[in-house]
């Protein structure tokens, strides 16, 4: 586990959708979501690991982005899950 993380190369969005329907693969399938979590290098909008179907762990493993940021009204947390670590990133605008 490494102190900082290491992939932040592999970011290409910091920033959050300005609207966002759910989980895209909750959505998909008719399921139910508790928080969002989005992809920080493709943007996939996923769920987070207290909802049933866990889409946003399940879209790194699947994907091999490894960071993904909280979609949530008022958190900026990023978290690598490489190097699991949680970090912030100024963002610039
Ligand atoms: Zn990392
Ligand atoms: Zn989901
Ligand atoms: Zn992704």
């Amino acid at each position: 586990m490494a102190e900082a993380c290491t992939h932040t190369d592999r970011i290409e969005r910091t920033q959050l959708p300005d609207a966002i329907a759910g989980c895209e693969d909750c959505l998909a399938i008719g399921g139910r979501w508790l928080h969002l979590r989005m992809c920080a290098t493709c943007g996939h909008i996923g769920c987070c690991d207290s909802s049933p179907n866990r889409h946003a762990t399940a879209h790194v493993h699947a994907s091999g982005h490894p960071i993904i940021r909280s979609a949530e009204p008022g958190e900026d947390w990023f978290w690598c899950y490489e190097d699991e670590v949680a970090f912030a990133v100024a963002d610039g605008s």
